[in-house]
């Protein structure tokens, strides 16, 4: 690694090589060598040698170094999970015990068994379990400040504002609701309630994106004017996580309500700027009868100052989550740039005919947590969250205009 080759990214915790990947927080053990570090001692001696070393025998040491400890339990913000199906019970649970604020207090789901041995494995006592039809006495539940809505995408907005109702703050998953209407309703019912609407759009909260995003402002690829975001794969119908996913009157839309929305909002977040038009063609589908959603779409925006984005989402064919950006002094390249446990990140210089390449490593790169962490501090301190109703009710018009588009064949202005 030299100094030429070494971008400015400000981020303390990685460092990237021309030939490969190095995460920082090994730096240390690799400077200075343990002879150095160690002091000369005298055999049979037991106290310190040098001051503020430790004696030979059990004591007490000052705190870890780095250890950034999370609020003490009274003072976290409870979260009641709603819909105990693969994202809440495979990720986002787990997750909840890596915050520094956030702790689970409450479990709502319909699957009273499933229930019972997730409350078991955490600990959360029966008058903390509730159905969909007992979910309103979580008005009565003060360990409950937050209800994290994880079920399909047509009811969020019903669950959303009977947890309004309940004076509680809501934190939805993507889609925020089906349509614009719905999602303008949730954020309404918000208002009225004076609580914090989110929408877990996890990807804006991951230290990849994040830089990439810091990256395209600093110039380094210069101006973006294309961008090609992909979100593909396969929906195997066996599986009860997909099941609903086939059908519209749940899920609301097809592959793009649930995978093409993070190429839709990775343009609108890389580019910082809104689109003003869309136009867009359906795939042709696999014909199987169980499915009556759209399985493939692809869609071009365009945005204000004339870069566009060409984006697809399907169900037909294998796993591709890659964003690319491309300006008038290099490219950035994220691939995969939403999944749950690996991201890459490689920046391309092509100022004056250079071709190199860099790639980012991370060391801590999770985006549950911090994603978690912004919800309860929004209600902590009593502002709005970064990724708040508003962000999300902007991609769910986007993609109902995709969808006009893609049925009219015309291109379709945003307002
Ligand atoms: P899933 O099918 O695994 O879980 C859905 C859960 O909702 C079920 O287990 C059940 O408890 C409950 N439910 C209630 N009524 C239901 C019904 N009629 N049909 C099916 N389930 C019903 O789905 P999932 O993959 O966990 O997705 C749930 C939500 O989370 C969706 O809105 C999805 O878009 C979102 N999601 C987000 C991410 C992300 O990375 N942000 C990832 C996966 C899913």
């Amino acid at each position: 690694m030299n100094d030429t080759s070494t971008p400015r990214l400000h981020r303390r915790d990685f460092v990237k090589t021309g030939g490969g990947l190095l995460a920082l927080s090994t730096l240390p053990l690799l400077s200075g060598s343990a002879s150095a570090q160690t002091p000369a001692r005298t055999a049979g001696a037991t106290g310190p040698i040098v001051e503020g070393f430790p004696p030979a025998e059990l004591v007490g040491r000052p705190m870890p170094k780095g250890l950034e400890l999370g609020l003490p339990p009274e003072e976290r913000i409870g979260f009641a999970i709603v819909g105990l199906g693969d994202y809440a019970a495979n990720i986002i649970i787990p997750h909840l015990g890596d915050t520094k604020k956030c702790k689970l207090t409450a479990l709502v789901s319909g699957n009273e068994e499933k229930r019972a041995k997730i409350a078991a494995t955490y600990g959360i006592s029966d008058e903390h379990l509730y159905s969909y039809e007992t979910f309103d006495e979580i008005a009565d539940d003060p360990e409950v400040d937050v209800v994290y809505i994880i079920t399909p995408n047509v009811f969020h907005r019903e669950l959303t504002e009977r947890a309004f109702a309940a004076g509680k703050h809501v934190l939805c998953e993507k889609p925020l609701a089906v349509t614009a209407e719905d999602c303008q309703a949730m954020i309404d019912a918000g208002k009225q309630a004076g609580k914090k609407l989110m929408i877990g759009y996890r990807a804006q909260y991951d230290p990849y994106n994040l830089m990439a995003i810091d990256l395209i402002k600093e110039g380094r690829i210069g101006t973006p004017s294309l961008i090609v975001a992909d979100h593909h794969r396969l929906l195997p119908l066996e599986e009860p996580r997909n099941q609903w996913r086939a059908k519209k009157d749940v899920a609301g839309g097809g592959s793009l309500y649930d995978i093409g929305i993070y190429s839709l909002n990775g343009a609108r977040y890389l580019m910082g700027e809104e689109p003003v038009s869309v136009s867009a063609r359906y795939h042709e589908g696999s014909g199987r009868p169980e499915i009556d959603v759209e399985e493939g779409i692809e869609w071009r925006l365009v945005f204000p100052g004339g870069a566009v984005a060409n984006c697809s989402s399907s169900y037909l064919t294998t796993n591709n989550k890659r964003i690319h950006v491309q300006g008038d002094k290099g490219e950035i390249t994220l691939d995969p740039a939403t999944d749950y446990f690996v991201r890459n990140l490689k920046v391309t210089d092509r100022s004056e005919s250079k071709h190199q390449i860099e790639e980012v490593a991370i060391s801590d790169s999770n985006q549950f947590v911090p994603m978690l962490d912004e919800m309860a501090a929004s209600v902590i301190e009593n502002r709005e969250p970064k990724t708040p109703g508003e962000e999300g009710l902007r991609d769910v018009r986007i993609m109902q205009a995709i969808y006009r588009a893609a049925d009219s064949g015309e291109e379709v202005e945003l307002g």
